[in-house]
């Protein structure tokens, strides 16, 4: 069985959550591998080609930071992002290395361009563990959605979403209508939204700057045992909301399948775009959309993206109960570094509570589907591995 470099890329930095070393910034692999054909083509076109391709390249990444630079008075910047997943317990120690640990997960999103200072009055970070939901699109929709509407809309005509996905490119569809929902219940005087997508191997995002500040920290300590160890460091640069339980998590999935028209009936291709930009129609409450291809220039056609008998007031999601059952081989990983680092006696310890409340409730726990990488698909990659 042959399998793609991406594919391996993504089952270390998904599902084992190795990263590849060099910080995101400075690695681009479009980049690494044009800047390689170049040096080896001998033909004197083919070699301007991919020249051009380059250059196009790269004035297509710095068109993305142009406009996470952009101010206006008018205009509101919240650009959003995920951490690493964050590994419990953490360990000094070569076993943890190899051990699949519960994750604790960090969606922060900052209020801003890019020039505003990182404060915690602009910087807000959505925590849960892995047994209180997956990271899917109704996570990452639903912080937003509580991010947006948290927002004094006073004076402000265009709201602009800088996005790095999280759940890659075909989740965004969810992350479309849950805005169109939300802007079509927004002030009349907000006029236009706009949600971009960066260049990938592009996307260093202000969110990334907070991670870069937390890790340092947490490198530095040796043991992390309880979530909330986690949350204090993450606390110095980011007001905290834990999703879940402070914040609802809804099902946008459903709500938008059900509300919009399918993805591949869309009059732009999704995976294509850079932008889309939403705008109101004849009424206020009529959200129309345009995909376009390039961060500056407009050519696309604003439609409407809802089912024909549709309008955004059928678009309520139903909130999620929390509880996601964790992998029987996930837990006895965890079982194993707990009794190696705390002893035999370690359910009695009261400061492991968190491992011990997952034990002792994941027998009555049903399991939810989700489109994030589910344990299932985890697990026939560690066989296959
Ligand atoms: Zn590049």
């Amino acid at each position: 069985m042959s399998v793609t470099h991406s594919f391996f890329r993504k089952v270390f930095t998904r599902y084992f959550n190795i990263g590849f070393g060099t910080p995101r910034q400075d690695v681009c692999s479009t980049c690494i591998q044009i800047t390689e054909q170049i040096k080896h083509e001998k033909s004197v076109a083919e070699k301007q080609k991919l020249m051009t391709n380059l250059r196009i390249h790269k004035l297509r990444a710095k068109a993305f930071f142009l406009k996470l630079r952009e101010e206006n008075d008018d205009l509101l910047t919240l650009s959003f992002d995920c951490q690493k997943n964050l590994p419990l317990p953490k360990v000094a120690d070569q076993a943890a290395y190899y051990s699949r640990q519960l994750y604790l997960y960090n969606f922060t999103a900052v209020i801003g361009s890019s020039h505003s200072v990182l404060q915690k009055s602009n910087v807000r970070s959505y925590l849960w563990t892995e047994d209180i939901s997956a990271k899917s699109s109704n996570e990452i929709s639903s912080a937003v959605y509580h991010c947006l509407n948290s927002f004094d809309l006073h004076n402000i005509k265009t709201v602009r979403l800088m996005a790095d996905g999280c759940g890659g490119q075909n989740k965004n569809s969810i992350m479309i209508g849950m805005v169109s929902k939300w802007f079509s219940e927004a002030p009349a005087t907000l006029k236009r939204v706009e949600i971009i997508f960066p260049v990938t191997g592009h996307s260093f995002l202000p969110a990334d700057r907070v991670f870069a500040l937390t890790e340092k920290r947490v490198r530095k300590i040796e043991t992390i045992v309880k979530p909330e160890e986690y949350e204090n460091i993450i606390s110095e640069h980011a007001e905290i909301f834990k999703l879940g339980t402070e914040v609802p998590i809804y099902d946008f999935r459903s709500a938008v399948k059900e509300t919009l028209k399918d993805v591949s009936r869309w009059h732009f291709q999704i995976t294509k775009v850079k932008r889309v930009v939403l705008k109101r129609g004849k009424t206020t409450r009529r959200i129309l959309a345009r995909g376009e291809l390039s961060y500056q220039n407009d050519t696309g056609v604003a439609k409407c993206l809802l089912r024909p008998t549709r309008n955004f007031t059928h678009l309520v999601p139903d909130q999620l109960s929390v509880g996601v059952k964790v992998t029987e081989a996930k837990l006895n990983d965890v079982k194993k570094l707990l009794i190696k680092h705390f002893g035999q006696k370690w359910l009695q310890l009261d400061y492991l509570s968190f491992y011990r409340n997952i034990f002792e409730r994941d027998s009555n726990v049903e399991t939810r589907e989700d489109d994030a990488c589910c344990e299932q698909e985890m697990e026939e990659i560690l066989d296959f591995v």
